[in-house]
Parts: structure tokens; sequence; C-alpha cells
């Protein structure tokens, strides 16, 4: 595979600044443990900083919950199952679900922006992605509430009791969104845990869980680290637990939960391969690619980070992606016009040049985007390597950041077999013009979610989730239904 850098290079177009304002968004200097529908400090009054990754500057300081904290937003949560939420009609809890989502739209300007602010991705995408897919989260879960029992699981399905939710920071207010929407349409109650670098959506969430007057109790959101976690999977009172994270995590807590009677999904980590025929449409495939390794600093689960592409066309597909990547504006995530933005914390950007390097010291041969870094925060500029082999470790583990490896196949077997040789299963994608192909294809990828000819779709109405080390149990569609219930 040629290896040259692009001979017209193109550059980013130049476009004046156009910043979101952040007046929509009023971050308090303090946050504390939401708990029984109130805000209230942690016991052992000890809190961390959250700060901006784009600028380094603290934004606020969050509670850190300890395992009293935990028991009492759990002994919450069972009082409010007990005494109010499991014994309310769907059609009412329905009710409270579609305030929720509407609260989501009216505030969706002042989310985007404490999310952008907390997480450092592009402005554009929590404003376009991230906040109006957990608006409909919650207006695809409000329809099912009153409907449970023609959802396919029995004429009376029961809510399983107090769910511990646990979510990781790429997406956090949508994947706070996944779990509390189905759960809540199910009758159960809930202990969301966020993610310890990005606890803000949760809070203003928090705020908009008040401001639709849901029960005291019924959802409680406790914020710390992985010790907080571990205390909720531990704790006895805790039917559920749903998990989102990394796949060493989510060992730990299937381990921790095996003697246990307690239900779990576990929804972990993925090394997607995004499979290019030579008969794909080269300029929209182009396209896709940059999607399914851009779209959020390349930290998705399901980001198409291995690129197999028909050896025929490698060269010239090559060719276009690496123009196409010095095009990537990067930089200042409040700015309209970014389309990568700061990676999330100092912890992962080493754990991104570690894998980069090891992808060097392979021999594998690497393009960097020729952007300028901001000085400040934190930044990996957009790269892709070629002449990829399936036992690098840039093929084999999980990057979580912006870096694509590609590889090249001769036939559909071959393509087939170097994208189920992971010991993920999460997502693949397939581009082709013939839906024959597409479908044979589809068959015999070894992944919960096959794309054909986009990327990184998401639908409140479909089921999302994996297979082998990407963990189990679906969210989204009416699968989603299936972990909140006693089936
Ligand atoms: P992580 O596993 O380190 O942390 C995830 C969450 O678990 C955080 O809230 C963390 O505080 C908590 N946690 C940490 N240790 C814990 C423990 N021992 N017990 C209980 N909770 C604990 O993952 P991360 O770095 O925050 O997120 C990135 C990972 O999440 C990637 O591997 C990514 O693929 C995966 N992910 C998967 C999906 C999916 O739907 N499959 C979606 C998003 C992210």
């Amino acid at each position: 595979m040629s290896s040259t850098p692009p001979s017209s290079k193109l550059g980013s177009l130049d476009y004046a600044p156009a910043l979101e304002s952040k007046s929509s968004a009023t971050i308090a200097a303090h946050y504390g443990l939401f708990i029984e529908g109130a805000f209230r400090e942690a016991s052992s009054s000890q809190s961390f900083s959250s700060i901006n990754p784009a600028t380094e500057e603290e934004l606020t300081t969050i509670s850190q919950a300890n395992a009293a904290d935990v028991d009492a937003a759990v002994a919450s949560a069972r009082k409010a199952y007990d005494s109010v939420w499991s014994k309310m009609p769907g059609a009412e809890r329905g009710k409270y679900l579609y305030r929720i989502a509407r609260i989501i739209q009216e505030r969706s300007r002042e989310l985007a922006v404490v999310e952008t602010l907390d997480n450092g991705k592009p402005i554009r995408e929590s404003r376009d992605v991230d906040v109006p897919t957990a608006a409909a989260h919650f207006f695809y879960y409000a329809g099912w509430a009153d409907k449970l029992e023609h959802a396919g699981f029995g004429p009376s399905p029961r809510p399983l009791g107090v769910a511990g939710q646990i979510v990781p920071w790429n997406f956090p207010l949508l994947m706070a969104a996944w779990k509390l929407a189905p759960a809540l349409a199910t009758g159960n109650t809930c202990v969301l845990k966020p993610a310890e670098t990005t606890s803000l959506s949760a809070m203003v969430l928090a705020d908009i869980l008040q401001q639709a007057d849901l029960p005291p109790g019924v959802v409680n959101i406790i914020t710390g680290d992985g010790s907080t976690g571990a205390a909720l999977v531990a704790h006895p009172g805790v039917d559920k637990i749903a998990f989102t994270g990394s796949t060493g995590v989510g060992r730990q807590i299937q381990r921790s939960l095996a003697t246990t009677t307690k239900h779990v999904t576990l929804e972990l980590g993925g090394k997607g391969a995004n499979i290019v025929f030579d008969d794909a449409p080269l300029d929209e495939t182009v396209e896709g690619i940059i999607d399914g390794i851009f779209f959020n600093q390349g930290h998705v689960c399901c980001a198409g980070s291995r690129l197999l592409v028909q050896e025929s066309i490698a060269d010239d597909i090559l060719a276009r992606l690496l123009r196409r990547v010095d095009q990537l504006r990067v930089g200042d995530p409040m700015d309209k016009n970014t389309d990568v933005g700061a990676i999330n914390s100092a912890e992962q950007l080493e754990r991104i040049r570690v894998l980069a390097n090891a992808g060097d010291e392979e021999g594998a041969t690497r393009y960097t985007s020729s952007c300028e870094l901001p000085k400040k925060g934190f930044w990996f500029a957009p790269t892709v390597f070629s002449n990829v082999a399936q036992t690098h470790r840039i093929a084999r583990e999980e990057i979580f950041g912006p870096v694509l490896s590609v590889l090249t196949f001769r036939t559909p077997e071959e393509a087939i077999a170097k994208a189920n040789n992971t010991t993920y299963g999460l997502a693949c994608g397939v581009w082709s013009e013939k839906g024959s192909r597409t479908l044979w294809a589809a068959q015999r990828l070894r992944a919960g979610v096959v794309w054909a000819n986009t990327y990184n779709r998401f639908d409140p109405t479909s089921p999302f989730g994996g297979v082998r080390e990407s963990g189990f149990g679906r969210e989204g569609g009416r699968h989603g239904l299936e972990g909140y219930l006693d089936v």
C-alpha cells in the first residue's frame, strides 16, 4: 500500500471562528449528590475537580460518594420503588418520561454547552447528536411505559426493582438517557453513577428531574470514581447492574456478581471493522470512514477503528482519506466549525500515545494530520496508520482515540476472517453498492451491530450492544426493555 502523503494537500479552509456562547449554561462552583430528590453533601465531605479538557481550567468541584452515600442512595431508590414507582400505572410513568424529554429539548442549548465544556467534544456534536438523541430515548421509552404487556415479554411483565447504572465519559448525557429511560419506563428506580471526568451534564439532568417533579428517590445520582461504582455493584440492595465502560472493569463486575442473583448487562469496548469492497462509492465511503473513526475524537466504543479495504482500491482510498484527514478542523470544541475536539483527559491522551507509539515500533506507517494543535489542553492530531498487520497492537487493542488502522484484503472471505479476528464484537460497517454482498457479509460478521453504507448511526428504536468481549444485553428498541424486566 502506498504510504506517501497526499501530493496536493488542501488543508482546512479558513473560517472565521463561530464560538457558541457560554451564557446559556450556569455552572455552580460545587455539586453535591442527588439523593431523594435533593442535592446533599457527601458524608465524607470529599470532592474532586472537574476540568475543561480543552483548557485544563477547573469548571467545578464534585462530591465523592463513599459506601455510606451509596447506601443512602440505594435506600432512597428502594423506598421510591416500594411506595410510588412500582405502583404507578404505566401511563402515569410515561407522562414523567415525556416531560423529561421535553425539558431536555427546552434546555438543549444549556446541556450542549455543559457537555462540550466538560467533555471536550465539538459543540456541533453535542448539539446535533448527544442532546437530541438523549431526548429521543426518553420520548421513545415514554411510549412503551403503558404498553409493556404488548412488548413480547408475557402478559404482565414486572420490573426488577432498584437498578444500579454506571456510565463512561464519552457520551455522558446520552449514556445516562440510554440507562434511565428504559429502566423508568419499566417501573424500576435508579441509582446512576456518571464517570468521574464528566459528571456535569448529569447534575443538570438532576435539575431537570426536579423540574419535571419526578417523585423523590426514583432517580438518584451519585458521583465519584471507580470505588463509588464498585460500592454500588457490591450493594446488596441493588437488583440489577447496568454497566457501560471498559472490558477490564466489566470483567471485574461480572466476577464480583457471579455468586449473587443480581441481573447484569454489560456494554463494553470494541474494535470495529469498517469493510470497503471494490464496488463502494469512493467519496461517500471516505466520509463514512472519517465519521467512523474521528467522530467524538474516536472516543466511541463502536468506532470503525480498523479499516479493511479491498486491495485493488486501497491506494485510491488511502490517498483520498489522507487528503480528507488534512481538512479536519481540530481545536476549540466551542467553535461551531470544529470537527475534532479535545481528548477527554490526560490519562486517555497518554493511553492513545502509548498505543500509537506501539504502531511505530511494530512497523506500521503513520500519517498525522498537519493541523496545528492548541498549546493548552489535551490534544491528539487525527492519525492514520497504513501497512498494519493483524498482529499489531493497533489492530487488536481498543485505542479509543482519533487513530485509524488500515489493513487490506483480496477476497470477501478474507475480509470476514480479518473482521472477525478480534476478541470484541460490537459493531462493523460494510461499504458496497451490491445489496446481496452487504447481506452476505452482515450474516457472517460476529458483531452486535452492522451498518451498511453508513457508520455510527444511533436510533432509540434500534437495539445496540455487543457479543464476546464487547458484553451482553441490548440497549435501545423493544430489546432494551428486556434488561429491566423480570422475564
Ligand atoms: P471505565 O471502565 O474505566 O469506567 C466506566 C465507568 O465505570 C466509570 O463511571 C468509572 O468510574 C466506573 N468504574 C471504574 N472502575 C469501576 C469498578 N471497579 N466497579 C464499578 N465501576 C467502576 O471506562 P471509561 O474509560 O470511562 O470508558 C471507556 C470504555 O467504555 C471504552 O472501553 C469503551 O469502549 C466503553 N464504552 C462502551 C459502550 C458500549 O455501549 N458498548 C459505550 C461507551 C463506552
